[in-house]
């Protein structure tokens, strides 16, 4: 019997999966037991099956982040494992909605896991007074901030730069070009997606949970319309401010450590934003994310 190899899922298709071996080839799987969960991004221990072309997965190793979701019973489903990288795009059209910006960034607080604003469609408009604000606003805080074209290409090569040896998601409202850019930056990316499906299919037509697409210059982008339209969920009311690194980082001097920074005294996140260090809008924003997050606390 051949041993076992250490491999990375690559594609999921509800219980059949592909693998990438260590030697690069890709070859097709199918799971051992139940229990196991692999997702895209996972890696797993797999050994070839004598007779088949399928291989088989016997274990999955320990995850360095999970991107989870809850599902239609509200349990936590896995999308993606081993994520290094979270970007989230806006654009002059679909009209910006900053707070859904803010979740997204949030949600790559809480996986711990650093995240690059990009502004993309820079042909249509270049960014104009309110945007070039709240952009310097996620630069000044220390995200990576690209304005950048996925038809025309400019800008690109500098996303490509910030992903390199990374494995990422692209996330944003529908619309803001998430596609765009993956093909520009990934060429073929939406050709492997559609000649993946029937070969591990075995026939049947199924749609592709995730795939995980190389890029040109080292690193990957995990792509799937459930990693598109990632929904942050809610955490605990507690840990909101912890989704903004600015607040969470003048927290540490409220008077009170459970400080919610909304009507407490001496809370130095509001003396923040009355100094104008801490933005109106992300404070804002902020508050927003809480009220959302304390109104669905209460219905559980
Ligand atoms: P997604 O829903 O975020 O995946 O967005 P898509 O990639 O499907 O793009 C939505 C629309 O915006 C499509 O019509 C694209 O052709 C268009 N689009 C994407 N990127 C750009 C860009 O950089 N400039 C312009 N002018 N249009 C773009
Ligand atoms: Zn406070």
């Amino acid at each position: 019997m051949m041993p076992e190899e250490q491999a990375t899922v690559v594609a999921t298709y509800s219980r059949r999966m592909r693998l990438r071996l260590q030697d690069g080839r890709e070859v097709s799987a199918r799971i051992k037991g139940k229990r196991l969960k692999p997702v895209c991004g996972d890696r797993v221990r797999a050994e070839p099956i004598d007779g088949e072309r399928d291989w088989l997965i016997t274990a999955v190793e320990e995850r360095r982040s999970l991107l989870t979701r809850p599902n239609t019973r509200g349990d936590p489903e896995a999308l993606a494992a081993n994520i290094e990288h979270l970007t989230v795009v806006a654009a002059p059209k679909p009209v910006p909605d900053w707070f859904v910006v803010d979740r997204y960034l949030s949600a790559a607080e809480s996986i711990g896991i650093p995240a690059a604003v990009v502004y993309n469609k820079i042909d249509l408009a270049e960014p104009d007074g309110v945007v070039q604000k709240n952009l310097d606003e996620y630069r000044r805080i220390g995200y990576d901030v690209i304005a950048l074209s996925a038809r025309t290409g400019s800008g690109v090569a500098e996303l490509a730069r910030a992903l390199i040896g990374k494995t990422g998601i692209i996330v944003g409202q529908s619309g803001v070009g998430k596609s765009s850019l993956i093909n520009k930056m990934a060429p073929g990316a939406q050709q492997k997606t559609a000649e993946l499906s029937p070969k591990v299919a075995a026939g049947r037509h199924t749609t592709v949970n995730s795939v995980l697409l190389s890029l040109p210059g080292g690193g990957a982008i995990i792509d799937s319309p459930g990693v598109r339209d990632y929904a942050p969920a809610l955490e605990d009311p507690a840990e909101v401010a912890r989704g903004y690194r600015e607040i969470a980082a003048a927290a540490l001097d409220c008077r009170f450590h459970n400080c919610r920074h909304h009507h407490e005294p001496n809370c130095a996140v509001k003396a923040a934003v009355s100094a104008g260090t801490i933005s109106r809008r992300r404070y804002a924003s902020y508050l927003r994310l809480l009220k959302l997050t304390e109104s669905l606390d209460q219905l559980r």
